[in-house]
């Protein structure tokens, strides 16, 4: 190979520079010096990830709207879905935390889940736009503010401190929500974000 037609690519953890080699499907590139992830070849192409996005998306709408839980304590039952308890932290007075929770619940995810869905249906039909760079963006910027597992741990949490107290019974929100952060959890695990910028038209950088 010419060496002026070489990729070289840095370690983001020690910053080690390395000649970028093509990849075998599902294949992973590891530094080695530190032993980080550097790039892979992702076994999910642009369409599955379009399958997948999907799915989380229609997914996101019963494990907001369906109860997680249902609570039956001295002979009364309540139910609570994931916006119910939202709204039911913010009219306790506690505006930031259940906006926090609001944003990072159910805000993020779908913003991030639709623009990631957006870019796969533009690389799968191979449409020529400019929006593919915006939408790249915010799904890097999205990613952060997603938390899903994080609330499920701490719903988790809560659900084994009343187990004593009350009588649970698991709701359809609560499977949609898992469902949900499996998915979400095979989306960023398998998104090759660097595949998908090198779709981007090159007039688009800047
Ligand atoms: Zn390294």
């Amino acid at each position: 190979m010419n060496k002026y037609n070489e990729t070289l690519i840095a370690c983001e953890h020690c910053d080690l520079l390395q000649v970028k080699q093509p990849l075998q499907l599902g294949q992973i590139a590891t530094c080695p010096r530190c032993g980080s992830r550097l790039y892979f070849n992702s076994i999910c192409s642009p369409m599955s990830m379009l399958a997948l996005t999907l799915t989380a998306l229609i997914l996101l709408l019963p494990a907001n709207l369906y109860p997680l839980l249902s609570m039956t304590m001295i002979g009364s039952t309540e139910t609570a879905s994931l916006l119910q308890a939202t709204l039911k932290i913010f009219h306790e007075g506690n505006y930031f935390v259940a906006l926090l929770i609001f944003i990072c619940s159910t805000i993020a995810p779908f913003l991030m889940l639709l623009s990631l869905c957006c870019a796969s249906f533009i690389i799968s039909f191979n449409i020529q736009t400019q929006w593919l760079k915006k939408l790249l963006k915010w799904t890097d910027f999205l990613t952060h503010w997603s938390m899903l597992e994080v609330y499920l741990v701490s719903f988790l949490v809560a659900l084994i401190k009343l187990v004593d107290l009350a009588d649970i019974e698991l709701g359809v929100g609560l499977v949609c929500f898992s469902l949900l952060m499996i998915i979400n959890s095979l989306i960023l695990s398998f998104f090759d974000a660097s595949s998908y910028w090198q779709k981007v038209p090159i007039d688009a950088i800047s």
